[in-house]
């Protein structure tokens, strides 16, 4: 098993979500949640962005789902060779 960890998740016009972008492993699970979560995320700040900036947006996205991404993926790392925690994922 390994986990893929990008630096960034957007380049020019383009951005990644989901299994692209966040890349949970089998170990951490979440893989929809984290999917579902980057879209709406992305929707409301392409939503806010003045002018629809997808620069601002892109940017914003990445800011606000850095964290939630980074604590999913420590799931599978928290849990070497059993199940995903039970636990919160906001508890990190
Ligand atoms: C066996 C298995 C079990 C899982 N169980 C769970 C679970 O219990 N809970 C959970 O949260 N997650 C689970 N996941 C993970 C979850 O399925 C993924 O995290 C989620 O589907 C990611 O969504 P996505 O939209 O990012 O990618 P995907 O669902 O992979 O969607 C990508 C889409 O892009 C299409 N595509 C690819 N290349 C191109 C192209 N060149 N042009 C056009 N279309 C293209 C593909 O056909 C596909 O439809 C599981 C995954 C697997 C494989």
């Amino acid at each position: 098993m390994a986990q893929v960890r990008r630096d960034r998740w957007s380049r020019g016009r383009v951005t990644l979500l989901g299994y692209a972008g966040y890349c949970p492993s089998p170990m951490s699970g979440q893989g929809t949640s984290l999917a579902l979560v980057g879209a709406y995320v992305l929707a409301q700040e392409l939503g806010r962005a003045p002018g629809g900036g997808h620069r601002v947006a892109y940017a914003r996205t990445e800011d606000r789902m850095r964290p939630f991404v980074a604590a999913n993926q420590a799931l599978a790392t928290e849990n070497p060779g059993g199940p995903a925690s039970e636990e919160p994922v906001d508890r990190v």
